[in-house]
């Protein structure tokens, strides 16, 4: 409301009546400083007491006006300018508000008085004047502003109560404050009215402008008491594929060539080199055909493309061992990953064509993902061609479909002599001959001719040494002394010549005693044992064995002859299938062809997720192949969205399990790849993995059937061994248990390995793979060097968890801490009720060296031999009582094999206390055994590290002398 802006009169309500005794205010026509007509209202009562006069507006709408702001321009008489004025003169005015939701107020309400009229304030004049020109002219303005609220009614009235002075009311202006609609950091607010309070803040929410989106916390802006908006909280940034453009009021799409990949503050940026955009407001650009980008580069980075081959190989050969050396790439694709793989294939092995090479090749530093430009290939075949591909791969080689450029060289090696004999045992032994067998050397480097035994007796020089030809890997040595030890030593000889001799292992005749008791022995056996029909078979070939054998102490026995026929022929007898990897397929989807019959969708039917694999879901349903009868299977799929290396790694699983067929191992019923999801489809196993079924089953079998259970396994990787087939991963997790409680070895897959995949802790990165180290031999931990007997080191492991009924193997310990125990030589203690003999087992199978672990027929033999003799279960460890149990040192000798607590201490190098244990009466085993580190401190021994290696050596024996009791017992 503005009251100079009245074109009429303004028709105020005045009290006291006009007309009446005294004058109230009176509306009168003037002009402003510019000499526009303006209507004022004027009161001048100074000689007259008691005033009381008001003036009051029209009725005011509040429009969502909280607070209001009431300007007043007035001229008041200075009270000391009149002559003779009474004391009762005022040189101020009350300002007042009545608020109302209508315009109900008529002549005498509301009543003219303080209550029901609210005071804003009394208002006194800056300035006042002496001379009064009505006209106008020579008027000193005031201007008082003054607020109130809060409002909440419709409207309301304002009035001016004079009481004894002499003023002009030149104009009121009425208003209230508000905050504009504006458009700042990124977000639109709406016009906000100001708050009741002059300090107070009203909060008002932004809207992120088109293409921009709020960063962290909602936007705010607060508008203040005298509409203006301060104290913003938050922003809105442009989306990717978006800038701010035109002081960050609008969002743009990027236009066509530039991308904006995050929602940051910044502009669009131009595409990299062999990128493009295929359309605006792009948030990266595509690379180009031909071109491409890994996981881990840059948005901002060129894409970059597979290297070209790298140049110039040379090769030099020396006898069985190639060392290749090339030059870089001439184009590196632009990325600085550019690393070798050597593919070694061997020719014109007979079948024409060139094969892969086997897992016996040794490559140096290593064979896949060669930093420097050069390796050094061993343990090649003598005589034979060889072409190796040097590969140029670098970040983005497996997205092209282009397999690798490579260069490749061929060469052909050298005669070599054939490599070490490294197995030797042996067969039987009499009085005066002994009879030994041995494995063919690794790397025979052509057809042997024949071995060369050389043997001595231990007592004797080796320059007495005896040599003997024979044309089979087995021979009975004869004109032997009873009970004598002897030295022997082999080697092979190919049209290269001798090789290098064995490492000396020793043998001894019996004596006549032992052969006596040797026969004695067997007898009760055979009669004890005849109940069973099979047995009895046996005990007669035992007796025919030792007829045979009193008939002549020299002749070899048939019946090791004909097992011995076997060993001649390696172990690997023709005819056996191999196992081939499926990558070495040029395309591993041939593989899959070749192992997996594809199956049609339609014959699936998919009932309920089981599990998760490391692909995808594994679910249960029924397979119905045309013209067989449905069944029950487990379905392993590949999730979407995978890429074409997934699908690869995903499938190899069934190429390989579809090269096995065993009672021991998962079957492979096939494949669906022509449709999506990707399955592998095999045999459904109702107990799930073994870890977890033998954990929720925890003490509820026999040993008899914990046994049987083991026996499967390694029957499963025996026949696994056989193929060439090494597993890698055998853990009691990897093994899946049917209804009927068989157990079969599964999980094939290769992908866990590998460095980038999985985040599963029990596989523990190392250099060019990953590693379940619990379960893994030193030396496949060290050096790579997996093996099937590498494979038993596992299943040894195995056996531990089957008869722990799960329990984790080494418990929490760190697998640095693992490392570091099984290299001092220690090993697992038995599980609680483990029987000693199986416990044995596990020990053979951890043995340091690999070639003096069982091989998996040993232990598939040794576990039979259990089944059928159970009494050989009835030892027990008493030491296997208690569950946490510390680590076997296997270092510490077994106290037994000396007579005297003197040459123990010498054998476990503390022999300078033997007068100290002798002093103080620790002179027997029996006392020794019972010592605490009470003791070992009274006999003198005080550095920490003698007491501790006793203390343990001490504990080892108690153990060592309860395992004979019991097994005595
Ligand atoms: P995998 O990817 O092979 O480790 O499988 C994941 C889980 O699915 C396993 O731990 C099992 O519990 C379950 N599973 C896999 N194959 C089978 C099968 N043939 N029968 C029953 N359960 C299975």
């Amino acid at each position: 409301m503005d009251s100079t802006t009245a074109t009429a009169e303004l028709g105020w309500t005045v009290y006291p009546v006009s007309g009446s005794s005294d004058n109230s205010w009176e509306e009168v026509s003037g002009y402003d400083e510019n000499m526009n007509t303006i209507r004022t209202y004027q009161v001048c009562n100074v000689f007259d007491n008691n005033q009381n006069n008001w003036v009051r507006t029209k009725y005011i709408r509040r429009r969502g006006a909280q607070r209001i702001h009431v300007e007043m321009k007035f001229s008041v008489r200075d009270c000391s300018s009149i002559p003779n004025v009474p004391g009762s003169c005022k040189e101020t005015f009350n300002l007042y508000y009545y608020e109302s939701d209508a315009d109900t107020a008529t002549r005498t309400s509301p009543a003219w008085m303080e209550n029901p009229w609210i005071k804003v304030d009394t208002i006194a004049a800056d300035e006042s004047f002496s001379q009064v020109d009505l006209g106008g002219r020579v008027m000193k303005i005031n201007t008082e502003v003054r607020s109130f609220g809060p409002v909440s009614r419709n409207g309301f009235y304002l009035a001016f109560q004079d009481y004894g002075g002499c003023m002009s009311l030149i104009a009121v202006r009425v208003f209230y404050r508000k905050c504009p609609r504006i458009i700042t950091n990124g977000a639109l607010f709406q016009e906000t009215l100001s708050g009741a309070e002059s300090t107070s803040l009203v909060a008002a929410r932004g809207v992120c402008i088109p293409n921009a989106e709020e960063v962290d916390v909602p936007i705010k802006l607060y508008c203040n008491g005298d509409g203006e908006w301060m104290v913003p909280i938050g922003r809105c940034m442009c989306k990717a594929g978006n800038e701010a453009v035109e002081n960050g009021t609008v969002c743009r799409a990027c236009p066509s060539g530039f991308f904006k990949p995050t929602q940051k503050d910044e502009p669009c940026m131009q595409c990299p080199i062999n990128s493009r955009t295929t359309s605006e407001g792009a948030m990266n650009c595509v690379c180009r055909n031909g071109y491409y980008r890994t996981d881990s580069d840059p948005l901002q980075m060129p894409c970059t493309t597979v290297p070209s081959a790298p140049q110039t190989v040379i090769s030099s050969v020396n006898e069985t061992s190639v060392m290749l050396e090339w030059m870089p790439p001439r184009d590196s694709g632009g990325r600085e990953d550019v690393v070798f793989n050597i593919i070694c294939k061997s020719c014109g092995g007979g079948r024409g064509g060139c094969t892969r090479c086997g897992d016996n090749v040794q490559f140096l530093p290593r064979q896949l993902g060669l930093t420097e430009p050069r390796v050094y290939i061993s343990d090649l075949l003598a005589h034979t061609q060889y072409t190796f591909e040097v590969q140029a791969v670098n970040g983005v080689s497996d997205q092209s479909p282009y397999s690798p450029q490579y260069a490749s060289v061929n060469i052909t090696t050298n005669q070599a002599a054939p490599s070490t004999v490294s197995i030797m045992h042996q067969v039987s032994r009499t009085v005066d001959s002994i009879t030994l067998s041995w494995s063919q050397p690794d790397q025979p480097n052509g057809v042997i001719l024949d071995y060369e035994l050389h043997y001595y007796e231990k007592d004797q020089s080796e320059y007495n040494a005896t040599a003997i030809r024979s044309q089979t890997n087995t021979v009975v040595i004869r004109g032997l002394k009873p009970g004598s030890i002897y030295v022997f030593q082999v080697r092979a000889r190919t049209v290269a010549g001798f090789g290098r001799y064995s490492g000396k292992l020793y043998f001894q005749t019996m004596t006549e005693e032992e052969y006596n008791t040797s026969i004695q022995e067997k007898l009760p056996l055979i009669i004890g044992s005849a109940a069973a029909g099979l047995v009895f078979l046996i005990a007669v070939v035992v007796i025919i064995i030792v007829c045979n054998r009193r008939r002549g102490f020299d002749r070899p026995d048939s019946e090791y002859t004909d097992k011995l026929q076997h060993y001649t022929s390696g172990h690997m007898t023709p005819g056996m299938k191999i196992y081939i990897d499926p990558f070495t397929y040029e395309d591993p989807n041939e593989a899959v062809r070749e192992f997996a019959k594809e199956i049609d969708i339609s014959c699936v039917k998919i009932e309920q997720v089981i599990g998760a694999g490391e692909f995808g879901e594994v679910c249960s349903g029924n397979l119905r192949l045309p013209g067989k009868r449905e069944m029950f299977v487990a379905i392993k799929t590949l999730k979407s969205g995978y890429t074409e290396k997934q699908r690869r790694d995903f499938l190899s699983e069934a190429s390989i399990m579809g090269q096995f067929d065993h009672p021991n191992v998962i079957h492979l019923e096939g494949v669906v790849t022509k449709s999506s999801p990707v399955m592998i489809i095999t045999e459904f196993m109702e107990n799930g993995s073994l870890d977890s079924f033998l954990r929720q089953n925890d003490g509820q079998f026999t040993v008899i059937q914990l046994v049987g259970m083991l026996r499967g396994i390694a029957s499963g990787m025996k026949y696994l061994a056989d193929m060439n087939y090494v597993h890698r991963d055998l853990a009691a997790r990897n093994i899946l248990v049917n209804s009927n409680l068989v157990c079969k070895v599964s999980d094939f897959g290769l992908s866990r390995f590998l460095e980038d995949d999985t985040s599963d802790p029990t596989y523990t990165s190392a250099l060019g793979g990953k590693i379940p180290i619990r379960w893994t031999a030193p030396e496949a931990i060290q050096y790579r060097k997996f093996t099937s007997a590498s494979d038993v080191w596992s299943y040894g492991i195995v056996m531990w968890e089957v008869m722990s009924y799960g329990e984790r193997p080494y418990w929490d310990m760190t697998n640095q801490d693992v490392i570091n125990a099984i290299e001092q030589d220690y090993r697992l203690p038995p599980p609680m009720d483990c029987p000693s003999a199986l416990h044995q087992l596990m020990l053979d199978c951890w043995q340091k060296d690999r070639n003096n672990r069982p091989k998996f027929s040993q232990i598939v033999n040794n576990l039979d031999k259990m089944i059928r003799n159970p009494n050989t279960l009835k030892a027990m460890t008493p030491l296997s009582s208690g569950v946490h149990l510390p680590l076997l040192d296997r270092s510490i000798p077994d106290f037994s094999s000396f007579s005297t607590v003197d040459e123990w201490l010498d054998a476990i190098k503390m022999g300078q206390y033997k007068d100290n244990f002798a002093n103080a009466d620790f002179s027997t085993f029996d006392v020794v055994s019972q010592m605490t580190m009470d003791d070992i401190l009274r006999v003198g021994v005080t550095l920490a590290g003698h007491q501790k290696k006793i203390l343990n050596s001490v504990q080892m024996m108690r153990a060592q002398m309860n395992q004979i009791q019991s097994v005595e017992v």
